[in-house]
């Protein structure tokens, strides 16, 4: 990571969280028979994300996470894996606009439904590492975006860059 940017820092409960979710990160194992694969990636910080959908009925039926990048990337992806499988499409995009809306307004009181993700509010107040923790959300809603317009493009990927 390029010396300039900063580090946040955290509560001692949430960094042990943060630092949890990066060395085990939840449902790593990408999924072999994805309905959608997004890739995003963050110049900026050089966080690189891979995301791998399965939708049954609306819902996230199955969601894999993979790529490499900082402890926020890592954790606020392997965070949103635990939070949005089996979740309906819609429950999920505002899960992810209620995010969003954490990471943009660092005073925005967290909404109890974000879960572990409340880790993370403190990258708020550094707008240069925000593209990190957004990275997957804003991955996951492409993914949706192609699934909406009936599935893979050519190449099997649709790539996300923050
Ligand atoms: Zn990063």
């Amino acid at each position: 990571m390029p010396q300039s940017i900063p580090e946040p820092e955290f509560d001692e409960l949430y960094r042990e969280l943060i630092l949890d979710h990066y060395r085990n990160p939840r449902h790593s194992e990408p999924l072999s028979d994805a309905d959608v694969v997004a890739e995003g990636y963050n110049p900026l910080c050089g966080d690189e994300v891979e995301l791998r959908l399965n939708f049954e009925n609306g819902s996230v039926s199955d969601l894999s996470f993979g790529g490499r990048g900082c402890s926020i990337s890592r954790a606020s992806g392997s965070m949103m894996t635990d939070l949005v499988i089996g979740k309906p499409i819609e429950d999920v995009r505002r899960l992810s606009e209620q995010f969003n809306k954490m990471m943009t307004d660092p005073d925005n009181e967290v909404p109890e439904e974000l879960g572990d993700l409340e880790a993370l509010q403190g990258v708020a107040k550094f707008p240069v590492r925000v593209k990190c923790a957004t990275l997957a959300w804003h991955t996951l809603e492409d993914g949706f975006k192609q699934r909406d317009e009936g599935g893979l493009p050519p190449g099997g990927v649709v790539r996300h860059e923050e």
